[in-house]
């Protein structure tokens, strides 16, 4: 466990600005808590739920899936799969997310994502039970408050900026309302932990309150084993990262039948055709897994890769390719879709990216990646992205490694092209279990180094 700051106090009190700061001079993940039932109050809205029916809101989270994502150092909710954190700002969502966080189910179904986040990382988690029922074990417990016409003048005036027109009347009325649902639900009500720090925050500028904060980190034990490297070095691998409890896939779901019986007929066609057309060898194919939902990743040498791959799958694959090659032509753009690609834009900490994989997993198809991210136009394998050592941590699935090989630069009509399969490597067999910085090196090192044995 890394060293949780559990963050608790009344709506508007500054929790998010305050925290987002100390986790940024800190080198801490920053969690909003909030966001999570904003998200299911927005998705129970969008599907014309009535939010005092508890019950249909129980129902509306079936299905649903929240992630929360870090793009550019800021969190972002993910609500299957769609980026909602600006659409969940409205007045109407903020009452709404006060109303369901009353229900027990929705209280419960949101449990094991915060503790998972909490368990893998540093943390500055923001709530109003995180001290006393989500983390009642974090080493830092703070309790932030500030009175109701504080806290409503510094709502009105971010309100305000956005151009919400609500009146400084209506938005003390609502955090007033607001603090009466959380303070007086029963189910997991918004109060102080017994050995909780409480911070009054009305007369203290922003600066002195994110001082107060990482001093009480600071003389927490956990904080002070780490040194200022160790931190620097944590900062820099979270910048992008996804985090993401560990989600492993099912291998009862089985491909489409039609599809699978269409890519079971097309298959030896295609293979037929390019033995025709280039002197294919394949080696190591004992080593492919007969069923899907398995990662192959390869080095990059030409745009038939994906294909070269699959001759061999007996169960279809998709694979991500670059956003461009979808923008030339809807005639190759729907080839290409056919094939099993999708988009992925390069070099833009691309998280909705690993989703789509993981839900190509889940659907039954193998995946293939190439770590490189690019091609090697020499043949040599170039550095390993982490996203294929992220993706089968998360999905905790298997990695083929293969190695792709030909002389030259280009490929010719009857050119030798030797497709190697390595034995698959298991994150659960080497007893990789959490989407930790350390775990996504280890495999990341592994299946590098197991492509690079099957390139020559
Ligand atoms: O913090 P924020 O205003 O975004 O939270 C929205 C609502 O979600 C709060 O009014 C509160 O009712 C609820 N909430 C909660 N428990 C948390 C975080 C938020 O009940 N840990």
């Amino acid at each position: 466990m890394g060293l949780n700051i559990a963050l608790d106090g009344p709506s508007g009190a500054g929790k998010s600005t305050i925290a987002k700061l100390a986790a940024k001079k800190m080198g801490f993940v920053y969690v909003d808590t909030g966001a999570l039932y904003r998200s299911i109050a927005y998705n129970a809205l969008t599907k014309g739920v009535d939010l005092d029916d508890a019950q249909a809101v129980t129902a509306s989270l079936d299905g649903l899936d929240l992630k929360l994502t870090y793009i550019d150092g800021a969190q972002a909710v993910l609500a299957n799969g769609e980026n909602v954190s600006d659409k969940i700002r409205t007045p109407e969502v903020s009452m709404g997310a006060s109303k369901v966080s009353a229900i027990p189910a929705v209280r419960e179904f949101l449990l094991d994502t915060q503790r998972n986040i909490a368990r893998e990382n540093d943390i500055i988690m923001d709530g109003r039970d995180i001290g006393t029922v989500v983390l009642p074990d974090a080493q830092v417990k703070l309790f932030l408050t500030a009175s109701a016409e504080e806290r409503a003048n510094r709502r009105f005036k971010e309100l305000q900026e956005k151009g919400d027109p609500s009146t400084y009347e209506e938005v003390l009325a609502d955090i007033n309302q607001r603090d009466y649902n959380d303070t007086h639900r029963e189910i997991a009500p918004l109060k102080q932990a017994e050995d909780a720090q409480v911070i009054d925050s009305t007369s203290m500028t922003i600066d002195e309150v994110v001082d107060a904060i990482c001093k009480a980190a600071e003389q927490s034990d956990g904080s002070k084993k780490k040194s200022d490297d160790e931190r620097q070095l944590k900062r820099e691998e979270r910048r992008n990262r996804e985090i993401m409890p560990i989600h492993p896939i099912s291998k009862t779901r089985k491909i489409n039948p039609l599809r699978q019986a269409f890519y079971s007929g097309f298959r030896p066609l295609v293979r037929f055709i390019f033995k025709c057309h280039f002197n294919m060898v394949f080696e190591g194919v004992e080593n492919i897994p007969t069923d899907g939902g398995n990662i192959f990743a390869s080095n990059h040498r030409s745009y038939g890769d994906p294909v070269f791959i699959a001759l061999m799958t007996r169960v279809p694959i998709s694979y991500m390719a670059k956003e461009e090659l979808f923008k030339h032509n809807i005639f190759f753009t729907a080839l290409i879709k056919a094939f099993g690609a999708f988009p992925v834009v390069r070099g833009s900490g691309d998280t909705k990216v690993i989703d789509t994989s993981i839900e190509k997993l889940e659907s039954g198809r193998n995946l293939v990646i190439f770590p490189e991210g690019t091609r090697s136009k020499d043949g040599k394998l170039g550095k390993g992205k982490n996203g294929v050592a992220l993706i089968a941590t998360v999905a905790q699935t298997k990695v083929v490694p293969v190695g792709i090989n030909f002389e030259g630069e280009k490929l010719s009509r009857k050119k030798k092209i030797v497709v190697r399969y390595g034995k698959p490597i298991d994150p659960k067999e080497l007893g990789i279990n959490d989407a930790s910085t350390g775990s996504i090196k280890k495999i990341k090192k592994i299946i590098m180094e197991e492509i690079s044995s099957l390139v020559y």
